[in-house]
């Protein structure tokens, strides 16, 4: 089968690359020529562990590509998946803009029977818009089925995520695309994959409500860790206790800084924009919303306390920059929101992120970039752990100190164990413990 995926950012690229390991003829499509060029040169724009690698195989055994030539993969390919970017606009909508401009160069080039996929996490309606806007732009009016397959893969595990799906939702309009969808993810039917098919629209809020759900098991805990610090209470074991209990679960109760990312803020904001539009208020996501727009401000009060009061004048490091490890992604990143108001407030900020230094620097010059944790630590007021990266969790505290002008530990992933640290000789400081 030859299929095209257009845009070629994080679900694309991964995407696009694990069908052609199944064994399918992928293009993928981008607008951006330099990151077309960079790719063809065997460059990966972000970091993703395995995937270089796995790029490299599928580009050398001639079953991936890249092109700008929309035209051309429009006309060869039976399926077109677009994983384009839906950021916010304005008023939190998701601006369908990029997903609008594909639609109509399908629509323009389409020559045969097409499936239009949306990948993309698009708000419910949009699989009636592109239908719309192919028809508006047809030249050769061939008939076509737009279907829904929202990606839940993570950064960090996207390749995993991929290969090993918990589920695969498939929203389509009429048996002929769940058909041939379904044959393109035969090699995960083969390892059992539960296939769930729906109607487009709710292939469609399948999507934004399972990210609001998991935004909401976030604000939910880090609500609990508020009280907990008040009370006197440990929110780890408050966690435990709870998701032992198998229809709470485990996963995603775990405090932090709040849930940031290129996914989480805009979805919530997406939804609680398409329920506005509906006459609808979703008082529950609005809460989720709030507790997390709060939490940034919140962790900058628990670094303001942990060295004495003041931030004027004092300088921080920082471990961690992007939104969560195993990623470049710095998109609404809590590090740097917290960053910022320290920053606002007068203080200094020296920082060290394994792999989205570079993505930092491009919007964050105020900050100072360091080689490693132990140069960031150097002649810092205190240390503040952002991003909970695996090279974090085991740091030499006596080369921490020795770096640090004062030892002082804000750990806002709860990384370290506090009986631990206050042996060590440090003033530390986590989150609803
Ligand atoms: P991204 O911003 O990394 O990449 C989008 C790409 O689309 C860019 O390279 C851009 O140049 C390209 N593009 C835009 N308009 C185009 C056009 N007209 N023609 C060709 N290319 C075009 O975005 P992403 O993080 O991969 O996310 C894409 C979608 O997938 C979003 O809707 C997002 O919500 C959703 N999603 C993302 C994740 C994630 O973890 N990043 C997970 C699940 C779903």
């Amino acid at each position: 089968m030859n299929i095209a995926i257009v845009g070629t950012g994080y679900v694309g690229l991964v995407t696009g690359t694990c069908f052609a390991e199944f064994g399918v003829n992928v293009v993928a499509v981008d607008k951006d020529q330099a990151k077309i060029d960079m790719l063809r040169a065997g460059k990966i724009p972000f970091y993703e562990p395995g995937l270089e690698e796995l790029v490299e195989r599928n580009v050398r055994e001639a079953r991936l590509s890249f092109s700008s030539d929309i035209k051309a993969a429009v006309e060869n390919s039976l399926v077109i998946l677009i994983a384009v970017g839906t950021p916010s606009d304005d008023s939190g909508a998701a601006d369908l803009t990029f997903v609008r401009e594909v639609a109509a160069s399908i629509g323009r080039y389409m020559n045969s029977y097409k499936v239009i996929v949306t990948k993309s996490t698009v708000p419910m309606g949009t699989g009636a818009m592109i239908r719309r806007v192919i028809e508006e732009n047809q030249v050769m009016h061939r008939p076509f089925s737009v279907a829904s397959n929202p990606e839940f893969l993570r950064e960090g595990a996207a390749i995993e995520d991929f290969m090993r799906p918990n589920r695969i939702v498939i929203g389509a309009e009429d048996d002929q695309a769940i058909t041939i969808l379904k044959d393109l993810y035969n090699p995960l039917y083969l390892i059992e994959t539960p296939i769930v098919i729906t109607d487009v629209v709710t292939a469609e809020i399948i999507k934004y409500a399972s990210n609001s759900f998991l935004a909401t098991k976030i604000s939910f805990i880090n609500e609990m860790a508020g009280l907990c610090e008040a009370v006197g209470a440990d929110v780890h074991q408050v966690a435990r206790g709870m998701g032992l209990d198998n229809r709470i679960g485990n996963k995603f109760l775990h405090p932090g800084p709040g849930y940031g990312g290129s996914c989480f803020p805009k979805d919530i904001r997406a939804i609680l924009n398409v329920a506005r539009n509906c006459g609808i208020t979703l008082r529950l996501m609005t809460a989720v919303s709030q507790v997390n727009e709060d939490q940034p401000a919140r962790m900058v009060e628990k670094i303001k306390a942990a060295i004495g009061g003041t931030l004027e004048g004092k300088k921080f490091s920082f471990l961690g920059l992007s939104f969560k490890p195993n990623t470049s992604d710095i998109r609404e990143s809590p590090a740097l929101r917290i960053i910022r108001m320290l920053l606002a407030a007068g203080a200094a900020v020296r920082a060290y992120d394994p792999a989205a230094m570079d993505e930092a620097r491009s919007v964050q010059t105020e900050i100072e970039y360091a080689d490693d944790s132990y140069d960031a630590a150097r002649g810092c007021d205190a240390l503040v752990i952002a991003t909970e990266w695996n090279q974090f969790r085991k740091l030499d505290w006596d080369k921490m100190k020795a770096a640090l002008k004062e030892p002082v530990v804000i750990d806002l992933r709860n990384v370290y164990e506090p009986a631990q640290m206050i042996e060590a000789g440090f003033r530390y400081t986590a989150v609803g413990r």
